[in-house]
């Protein structure tokens, strides 16, 4: 199991909107098992295939990590749907591997339902909420091509341009290995 560098912004394929796997492979199964290696060397609680520069719509999430979260298998998803979300919103301080030293609260839906494959390609409809929830939704709007700070206020987001340009200019170190453009 490999770890790959981490894409950041602004590379354009974490704008994409990713293609949808219709077949599973070997190769599609190592991503899988390397992207969960590159997670967890990261300290990271999910990450999205785009963010390893793949075009295919899989993430990965580990959150057993987290207090009170450990009963939580790490997860890998393939083409996943948002099918409901909770009318209560809260807000939580995200961070992305795709952003060192970036953090912000952002307000999203407390809980979600969402349909998935697997890496078998069994398909899976399913209910959470909390940090599973928050995860799944950010790794979900990776597979889209959105950030996290796009859903904030254009104000709070004006305070970001200097960071996001010491980004995108390849300024910003990371205790894990980085995509150099
Ligand atoms: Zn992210």
């Amino acid at each position: 199991m490999k770890i790959l560098p981490v894409y950041t912004y602004d590379h354009p394929i974490l704008r994409k909107k990713l293609k949808p796997i219709e077949e599973m492979t070997d190769g599609l199964i190592q991503l899988a098992l390397d992207m969960h290696t590159t997670m967890n060397n990261a300290d990271g609680i999910g990450l999205a295939a785009n963010q390893v520069g793949r075009d295919v719509q899989m993430l990965v999430i580990n959150i057993s990590g987290a207090e009170g979260n450990e009963h939580v298998k790490p997860i890998t998803m393939i083409n996943p749907v948002i099918e409901a979300y909770s009318e209560e919103e809260v807000p939580y301080e995200e961070g992305c591997l795709s952003l060192p030293d970036l953090r912000a609260d952002v307000v999203r839906p407390e809980a979600i339902e969402v349909r998935y494959f697997d890496t078998a390609m069994k398909e899976h409809q399913t209910e959470v909420d909390g940090l599973l929830a928050r995860v799944m939704q950010h790794e979900i709007d990776h597979l889209r091509g959105i950030y996290f700070f796009d859903h904030l206020a254009p104000m709070r987001r004006a305070l970001m341009k200097r960071k996001l340009l010491e980004i995108k200019r390849g300024e910003v170190e990371a205790d894990y290995p980085l995509h150099r453009a």
